[in-house]
């Protein structure tokens, strides 16, 4: 199996940084993203992005409104919602909307990758029924 590219999208810079440092260490291919704009853009340049791990709370471009937008453009790309406690309820929107989990903040890491790999087998099941 190819290595899975992920994006990660969240505005709270060092979380990121250090969520990327250790998923790198498992030999993910992580890429970056501050805000829901960002992200966006990213997906439109990068067509090999296949999972998205997607914070809710975010100023601008909520993680709601940018998971309808991923979903609108990139149906087959697989969302992860990351979520604070006070963002429960829109995480389980977010369910509605087409993601494929959410997670809790602080989330473990382990349980974290192991929703990626399932996220990353769904899709590459998806991609062989539907090839382009
Ligand atoms: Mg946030």
């Amino acid at each position: 199996m190819y290595p899975v590219k992920i994006l990660l999208v969240d505005d709270e810079i060092p979380f990121v940084k250090t969520l990327t440092k250790r998923l790198s260490r498992r030999e993910l291919n992580i890429i970056t993203a501050f805000s829901g704009q960002e992200a966006l853009a990213q997906l439109k340049k990068d067509p090999d992005i296949e999972i998205i791990v997607l914070d809710i709370k975010m100023p601008g471009m909520n993680g709601l409104r940018t998971l309808e937008e991923i979903k609108r453009d990139y149906p087959l790309v697989e969302v992860i919602i990351l979520t604070g406690h006070s963002t429960v309820d829109s995480a389980i929107r977010g369910m509605r909307l087409g993601a494929f989990d959410y997670l809790v903040k602080p989330c473990d890491i382990d349980q974290l990758i192991s929703r990626m790999q399932e996220a990353t087998e769904k899709k590459r099941r998806l991609d062989e029924k539907w090839p382009d």
